[in-house]
Parts: C-alpha cells; structure tokens; sequence
C-alpha cells in the first residue's frame, strides 16, 4: 500500500528526529514538479529551515573515471569509521534521467558507505534542465542537515556547467585531477581549477607515484597563474589513493583547516551570504521564466513569432517585448 500522506509538521519532526525514511520521502517532495508537492514541500523547508546550516558542505567533482566514487568511498568512510561523522553524499546530474543512465550517486559505487546507517546516499535527481536539478540538491541539502548529517558531499562529473553550480552551494570545492591527462585535459579545466579550494590528483598508487608527484608540480605553477583566491587561502594540490588509503585523511584536515580560517576571516559566512542572494536571484529567473511560457496568450502567439525571427522577418528583441506585453501579469503561478 502507498505510505499515508504526511502533513508538514510530521515530515519535519521526522527530519528532525533522523529518520532516514521520512528524509528520503521529503527529498522525493522537493524533487517533485506536482504544484501540491511544491507546495507541501517549501512549508517542510520553512519549518526546518532554523536546523540547517551547520555542516561541513564539500563540491567533489572531476572527469568520469577519476575515480570520485573510490575517492567518496574512501573518505566517507574515514569520516563515519574514525571520526564519527553522520555523512550525506547527493549527486549533481543534469543529464540523468530515473532509472537509465545516471551513474553518479548510484549506491553500488559506494557499498560500505551504503551499508552503512551514518551515511545517507541519494542519486541526482531526474530533469533535463539543470535550474531544476540545483533547486532540488539545495533543498535536499538543507533536508540532510536539518536531519543530523555533518557532512554534506555533492558529486558532480566534469562535464560541463554542473561545476558552477556545484560550486554555488558548497563551502569547500574540491578537484579530482588524474596524473599525465595532458594537457589539453587541463587546458580545458582551467576555469574550474580557479574554482576549486584544492586539487586531488588520485590513484597515486601502484607505480604511478612518480607521474602523481610530477602532475602535481605542473599543477602547482599552474595554480600560480591565476589571481588569489578571494578565501585568502592558499589552494593546495594533493595526492591521494584511495585503494591505498595514502592521503586521504589529508584531504579531511586540509578542508577543516580551510573551514576554519575562513571562519576567522569571515570568508565562510560571505561565501554563503553570496550563495543565499544568487539563489533568490535564480529562483525569480526560473519562476518568471515558467510562468511567461505557461502562460495562455504566449503559447498561442508563439509559434508565429518563432517562425517570424527564424525567418529573419522579426528582431529577436522585438519578438521578446511583443510577447512580454502578451504576459504581463506574471504575478500567478502557472
Ligand atoms: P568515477 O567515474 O570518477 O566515479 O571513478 P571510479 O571511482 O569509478 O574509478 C574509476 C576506476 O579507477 C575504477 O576502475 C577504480 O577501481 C579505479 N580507481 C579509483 N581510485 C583508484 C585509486 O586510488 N587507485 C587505483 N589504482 N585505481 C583507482
């Protein structure tokens, strides 16, 4: 039978009491696109909204076969067995659709992790637009801290914009690099090495030691050529293996040492005042966008329009405030 539907106030005390299936039911509320989930959803988030904030958030991102989801292995583990951290590990993929494809946040890659009740795994929610899928991971993130978790990693592949994005809801953004990728892997990464707080060129085991130690001087000077971050803090470049284990309990103090001077400098709290205000902002972007296409008039008057400027007939800009005039009350939701 479909469990009972619950109010609000249950989800949130359930959140806020840890339990894990009430949190993935609320994580599926946020993934929703049914305006009553919508709805139900943004009252669960109000009402947690005052337990959230207080982990540790950490991007990890990287080329398919970097080897991220060894890396979160390894580290998760680090973090549930010796620490005693309540781990949440979310996923990041535009392209993933339910059911096909998706590979990351898949709980395979990650069996002990899976198995184990401190750490809570959930795959990239489906959708084509990645405006969607970054409101549901936020949302889903504030879920996970509301319920326990003090570590929050998001995954994402280096593909494309995902990074940015990523990049736009974590404390800490941490690059996964391979050794001897060339240097076409890493022209094309430079925008995301400025990005990131550190760099992690894995698999530094095996023989492959000497090429590790090598990448990361080249990396190191290439580090040096760009402006300093505004964290004011240096962005280190480490080698880790995580079949051997080497390095990766330096990756955890590199990324506590980094939260805490950039507590002390004030660098922590600003980042994510930034974070909050680009969110509104993205959040008005997306609901406008929504609700000119829904609307009535637009709709019917569109395809003539798209036709006129595919045409050449009609300026794009002109088409733009043509149809805006034909929407002017966007204030309804759609
Ligand atoms: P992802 O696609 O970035 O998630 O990469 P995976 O974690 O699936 O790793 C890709 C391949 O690299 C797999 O065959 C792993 O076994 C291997 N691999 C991952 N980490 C290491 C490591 O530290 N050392 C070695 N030698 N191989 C690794």
């Amino acid at each position: 039978p479909a469990p009972k539907r619950l109010s609000a106030p249950e989800y949130a005390a359930g959140i806020l009491a840890g339990n894990r299936t009430i949190l993935g039911r609320a994580i599926t509320l946020v993934e929703s696109t049914l305006p009553a989930d919508q709805a139900l959803a943004q009252e669960v988030l109000q009402a947690v909204l005052p337990h959230t904030g207080r982990s540790l958030r950490v991007g990890i991102t990287g080329v398919p076969g970097v080897g991220k989801s060894t890396f979160i292995e390894a580290l998760g583990r680090y973090l549930v067995e010796t620490l005693g951290k309540q781990l949440a590990v979310l996923a990041v993929d535009p392209s993933s659709q339910r059911g096909g494809g998706s590979i990351l946040g898949d709980k395979t890659r990650m069996p002990w992790l899976s198995a184990h009740s401190a750490a809570f795994i959930r795959p990239s929610p489906a959708g084509t637009s990645l405006g969607g899928v970054a409101r549901a991971t936020r949302e889903a993130l504030l879920l996970c801290e509301a319920a326990g978790h003090d570590v929050i990693f998001v995954e994402t592949v280096g593909v494309g914009q995902s990074e940015t994005t990523v990049h736009g809801m974590v404390d800490f953004f941490l690059l996964l690099m391979l050794a001897g990728a060339g240097d076409e892997l890493q022209g094309l990464k430079r925008g995301i090495m400025e990005m990131a707080d550190a760099l992690c060129i894995t698999k530094a085991d095996q023989g492959n030691e000497q090429a590790a130690r090598r990448a990361r001087v080249d990396y190191q000077s290439a580090l040096h050529l760009f402006p300093p971050s505004p964290s004011g803090q240096a962005q280190p470049v480490l080698l880790t293996s995580a079949v051997s284990g080497t390095g990766v309990a330096e990756v955890w103090e590199v990324i506590e040492n980094y939260a805490a001077a950039t507590r002390q400098n004030g660098y922590f709290q600003k980042r994510r005042q930034q974070q909050q205000l680009q969110w509104l902002h993205q959040s008005i972007v997306q609901e406008l966008e929504a609700r000119f296409y829904a609307a009535a008039a637009v709709r019917q008057r569109l395809p003539d329009t798209q036709q006129a400027v595919a045409a050449g007939r009609l300026t794009p800009f002109a088409a733009a405030t043509e149809l805006l005039a034909l929407s002017a009350d966007l204030t309804k939701t759609p």
